[in-house]
């Protein structure tokens, strides 16, 4: 199952969702590769990997310069492949614009592990431009993180054009796999009636379990750890692991 961390947006925790759901799925057993789409690199750095220090990231596997292996970093944890990214990425758009089969170019890449995994998670930037294109080409579905503030279900009628358009080309079967509410504070009526909104707009896509805001969860990237090695009896913890539960679940139904 190939799933693309996808919204415009900045800031909605599409990292932190990538990168934790990544290691609650691993540590459930599950493998698990977490492709970094994003030029800025935070899910690499935030699994700890020296992201400077690589000869080879996803954009020489995206130009085809390497294959998909050789871009791809192995048992970064347990159960817990990783292709990494770096500001090298940059280029990538003006790169692969030049082709007509740029937007192909992750999907090929991806191909040959396709069996390999039991996910691939593929943390995209934020704008809807040629590396999401390629995520959205390569994904069996989307995960899209959604924060519980204001404005929040702005800019999603323009991904979901998108996301039309990539249906009606390359990717008949690419779906909505599921919406993760973040940042959560139920003190705050606000978050209750973003909820609310967002599960009137998308229904049973929305899933159960609510990412509450918590300050263990920005701290640890700096520290190279997911949440489970950073603090694994914190509420983001907690609610992580009842994330990946209910997705390995969603893909049995
Ligand atoms: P995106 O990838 O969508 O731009 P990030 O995952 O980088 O978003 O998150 C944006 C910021 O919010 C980061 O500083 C991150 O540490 C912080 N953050 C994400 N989720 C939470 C949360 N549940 N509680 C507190 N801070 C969070
Ligand atoms: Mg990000």
């Amino acid at each position: 199952m190939i799933l693309a961390l996808v919204n415009q947006k900045g800031g909605v925790a599409k990292t932190t969702t990538a990168v934790n759901l990544a290691a609650g799925l691993a540590r459930a057993k599950k493998k698990v590769l977490l492709v970094d789409l994003d030029p800025q690199g935070n899910a690499s750095s935030g699994l700890g990997i020296d992201k400077n220090e690589l000869t080879h990231t996803i954009y020489h596997g995206l130009i085809g310069e390497v294959d998909g292996e050789a871009c791809r970093l192995v048992a970064v944890r347990d159960h817990l492949d990783v292709m990494p990214a770096n500001i090298d990425l940059a280029a990538a758009e003006q790169d692969l614009g030049e082709s007509v089969e740029g937007a192909l170019s992750l999907k090929k890449c991806l191909a040959p592990f396709e069996s390999t995994y039991d996910f691939i998670l593929i943390d995209c930037p934020p704008s809807l431009g040629l590396l999401t294109i390629n995520a959205l080409i390569a994904a069996d579905g989307l995960l899209v993180p959604i924060q519980c503030e204001y404005y929040a279900l702005e800019g999603l009628s323009q991904l979901m054009e998108t996301v039309k358009q990539v249906q009606a080309s390359a990717n008949p079967d690419l779906h909505i796999f599921g919406i993760v509410m973040t940042m959560y504070d139920g003190r705050m009526r606000l978050a209750k009636q973003v909820v609310e909104e967002v599960k009137n707009a998308f229904g049973q896509a929305v899933f159960k379990t609510l990412i509450p805001r918590n300050v263990r969860l920005s701290e640890a990237p700096s520290y190279g750890q997911t949440i489970f090695e950073y603090d694994r009896l914190s509420k983001g913890a907690w609610t992580y692991k009842a994330l990946a539960k209910e997705v390995i679940a969603r893909v049995k139904e």
